[in-house]
């Protein structure tokens, strides 16, 4: 199969029911440009200098989302460009996002992670500690952030029942903050969650955007 073959499958079983983010972290600009060729725009990649060196080389009509682990200071090399980070996981990042927003005279718009899976490696808040930290003291200060949901990574396990509950509590812990602080943001819309193994089901839980990888450009090799 080739990546367009790969794409247009993906793009059938979503059907147009969540935004496809291509993650094509390790692979080279020829693989994102057969993508491109066959009309996905939207990349996601999980290292800043592979972000920026593609961002660098490949059309300026690409948006492109952070979705890795994203250290305070490496904010800078992104801020200008990037249209999404889904990884937000400190009150700190939070607030060097802002600072490099306002930098850029851009709001850039952010996902706060969630820590649902059951394995204590996985990175992000839990609904206790994001009602705690988002005070209106806290969100007025972020004028150069738009917070414009959540995003979540699953157990990794072939106990689909498992998944399932995981990708359940994130759309819990969305609809809580939707209802209480984020009740007059219009802009926080959206839950970030389903890899090439569980999109379908992510959806299925209420995913609004799947970050899939493998399925469109193939194993990747590590070495
Ligand atoms: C690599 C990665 C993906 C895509 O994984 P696949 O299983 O290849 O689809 C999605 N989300 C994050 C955060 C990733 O790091």
């Amino acid at each position: 199969m080739s990546i367009q073959n790969n794409l247009q499958a993906v793009k059938e079983l979503i059907d147009n029911r969540a935004l496809l983010v291509a993650v094509s972290k390790t692979k080279p600009n020829e693989d994102l440009m057969e993508a491109y060729n066959a009309g996905q725009r939207v990349f996601g990649e999980n290292k800043v200098q592979e972000l920026t060196t593609k961002y660098e080389t490949l059309p300026k009509d690409i948006e492109w989302h952070m979705i890795g682990h994203l250290q305070s200071n490496k904010v800078k090399y992104i801020a200008p460009f990037v249209s999404l980070i889904h990884g937000v996981d400190s009150e700190k990042l939070l607030k060097t996002i802002n600072k490099e927003g306002k930098k850029n005279n851009r709001k850039i718009p952010c996902l706060l992670q969630v820590h649902i899976a059951e394995e204590e490696t996985k990175f992000g808040f839990t609904e206790e500690e994001l009602l705690s930290m988002l005070s209106q003291e806290l969100l007025s200060s972020l004028e150069y952030i738009e917070l414009k949901g959540v995003m979540g990574m699953a157990t990794y396990t072939n106990d689909t029942d498992q998944i399932k509950k995981e990708f359940a509590t994130l759309k819990q812990v969305f609809d809580k903050l939707k209802s209480s602080v984020f009740a007059s943001t219009d802009s926080f819309t959206e839950i970030s969650m389903g890899m090439s193994g569980d999109y379908q089901l992510a959806i299925e839980e209420g995913s609004t955007m799947v970050r899939v990888g493998s399925s469109i450009f193939g194993a990747r090799d590590y070495h």
